[in-house]
């Protein structure tokens, strides 16, 4: 396999063999690779700390940094660090999709990911389970089965379509992989266990900063989650951009699915299971990523906002509705309790 094929799509296993040999120690490779190890801990702490992080794009340190990270997010082994990163790879992958030419590296690509797909004309046939499994984008109607065209058990899809099946199969996979238990040895424990400790430790800051949002109180909702509630409580039918948001919001101030569920009962098209599944997907808790809660201008221009309402809203400086639910809810918070840390390794905690 050509090294700029391994570079563009670093998670190839048939690649990866061949760029580094086989029989190599983890321990060993890491002690190597000591240089790209701080890099990527490096990366992956910028991220967190949502700095302007340049991503390798080509090149060794490309193929470095992807197996890398990869290794350390499995060690770390916690969803939220792990998302934030496996959306940048995501991006990248797609955004390479789109410029590619050669179809037997879309075929390579597909396969490694479990897609099952075929060429017909200059369009792709990707079959239906493949298709529904990773159609899973949010809000995406180039992702509906009632848009595609069928043919005998396959959609027929554009490579733009198939680009996005393949890329959200990617992340799939990706966030399956980096949270399955792993007992690493404990030399490596020691080499791992230092150089990743701050990624961990802001981690767990965000974490606290979102549980001193402080403990739940509806009275500090700003007014356009409010008029959500109230039309659901009604039994009223809320738009698509409303739910969304009512589930962005209360996920972000620390609700667990199952609360955020409870909203939901009075909805005349409610149904458990649906519901559910569109609740873990906005969160990213099942096979989607976390969403973040829309900003004051972009409810406003879906027609969401009620800043008439509250004096705070009309005073023209509140710029997102968890601005105004932090200061409402100020004289609430709880300062003692830090967020809950989904790491499950014991031995590198800071
Ligand atoms: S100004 Fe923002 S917080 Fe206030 S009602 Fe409008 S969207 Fe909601």
């Amino acid at each position: 396999m050509k090294e700029d094929v391994i570079e563009k799509y670093p998670f190839l296993r048939r690649g990866l063999i061949q760029y580094f040999g086989e029989g190599i120690s983890l321990r060993a490779f890491l002690e190597e690779n000591e240089y790209y190890l701080q890099k990527s801990a490096d990366l992956l702490y910028k991220i967190m700390n949502g700095e302007e992080a340049a991503f390798p794009t080509s090149g060794e340190e490309r193929v470095k940094n992807y197996i890398i990270t990869k290794i350390i997010l499995t060690y770390i082994r916690d969803y939220f660090i792990s998302a934030r990163y496996a959306i940048r790879e995501r991006k990248a992958l797609y955004d390479t999709l789109e410029k590619e030419s050669d179809v037997r590296n879309l075929k390579s690509v597909s396969h490694e990911l479990n897609v099952e797909i075929d060429r017909q004309d200059d369009r792709y046939l990707i079959s239906i389970p493949s298709f529904l499994k990773n159609a899973v984008v949010f809000n995406d109607r180039e992702l509906k089965l009632c848009n595609q065209e069928l043919q005998e058990g396959y959609v027929v899809a554009s490579k733009h379509v198939l680009s996005k099946i393949i890329r959200e199969a990617f992340y799939r996979k990706y966030m399956q992989e980096v949270m399955e238990v792993v007992e690493f040895p404990s030399d490596v424990d020691r080499i791992l266990g230092p150089i990743v400790s701050e990624v961990i430790a802001k981690g767990r800051e965000i974490r606290q900063e979102r549980a001193n949002l402080g403990p739940l109180n509806e009275k500090s909702f700003p007014p356009c989650l409010a008029e959500i509630i109230d039309q659901m409580k009604k039994g009223a039918n809320v738009s698509h951009a409303g739910r969304f948001f009512l589930v962005t919001f209360l996920h972000r101030i620390g609700l667990p699915n199952d609360e955020i569920l409870k909203y939901f009962g009075e909805v005349p098209d409610f149904a458990e299971k649906i519901t559910k599944y569109q609740i873990e997907h906005i969160t990213g808790t099942g096979r989607g990523r976390e969403y973040s809660v829309p900003s004051c201008q972009t409810l406003g221009s879906l027609g969401l906002c009620y800043k008439e309402r509250d004096p705070l809203c009309s005073s023209g400086k509140i710029s997102h509705p968890l601005s105004f639910y932090r200061t409402r809810n100020l004289g609430n918070r709880s300062v003692s309790k830090p967020g809950p840390v989904n790491r499950v390794d014991k031995s590198s905690d800071p």
